[in-house]
């Protein structure tokens, strides 16, 4: 219709109403953009949300798992280190007890410092991250995928090159039986360790330190993926204007 009218001004020379036709069409046309644009980005806000809300979710189910793994495995290095010095002779602050000999006999197995977030994955390998308007939380974003990628990557690495001492030495590490702890649900066993003889066995120790090293690299992998998860959450909780006091 429109063109049926454009087409008759330009048969009667009606150069002004030609002019008007083209001035209309060109306003219609800003505006229809101009309507989607605001459309788009409206979808792009409401998206934001999404992720956003659903991360803070994520990070929350998250966090006390994250927490639980460092102070284990803290915990766990912390006691090697102390039975790796008390094998060398050095001076001891307290006996060493039963608890340590487990430690030895699972000196090779580490906790994962990998938490990938599913909708740090989703968002990062959607190329969606510019939606995310706030620049503060787009970097530790960023920051929190490549530090995932790089310790999924290298955390295999680290836990297969370790040493496992009771395969390895036998006559210094019996496993004992494995007993149910039906109230808590967990496995437990008691074991028996020659300390005495591992005083003498160079081999031993030098396995058992250099499996100290790697759960120290761990740990300090531990930290540092919890200290960005801290972060995430401190910017998630300001943007979302919420609290846990
Ligand atoms: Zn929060």
């Amino acid at each position: 219709m429109i063109l049926r009218r454009f087409m008759k001004h330009v048969t009667d020379q009606n150069w002004f109403a030609v002019g008007l036709d083209v001035i209309v069409v060109i306003v219609g046309i800003f505006l229809g953009l101009q309507v989607q644009d605001w459309a788009n980005r409206q979808m792009q806000r409401e998206q934001e949300s999404v992720y956003i809300n659903q991360l803070h979710a994520e990070v929350l189910a998250i966090t006390e798992e994250v927490q639980r793994r460092q102070d284990s495995t803290k915990k766990r290095m912390e006691r090697m280190v102390f039975l790796t010095n008390y094998l060398t002779g050095e001076p001891i602050l307290e006996p060493i007890n039963n608890d340590y000999c487990s430690i030895i006999s699972f000196a090779h197995i580490f906790n994962n410092p990998a938490f990938p977030l599913t909708t740090i994955s989703e968002v990062t390998s959607s190329g969606q991250l510019p939606i995310i308007t706030d620049q503060k939380l787009r970097s530790l974003i960023s920051d929190y995928a490549l530090l995932t990628e790089l310790y999924s990557l290298s955390f295999p690495r680290l836990s297969t090159g370790s040493f496992q001492l009771p395969a390895l030495f036998p006559q210094l590490i019996r496993l004992g039986p494995i007993t149910i702890e039906t109230s808590a649900g967990e496995l437990s066993r008691v074991n028996e360790c020659d300390l005495a003889s591992m005083s003498d066995n160079w081999a031993f120790k030098n396995k058992l330190s250099s499996n100290t090293a790697r759960q120290f690299a761990n740990y300090e992998n531990l930290v540092k993926q919890n200290q960005l998860l801290q972060q995430l959450h401190d910017r998630l909780d300001h943007l979302l204007d919420l609290s846990h006091d």
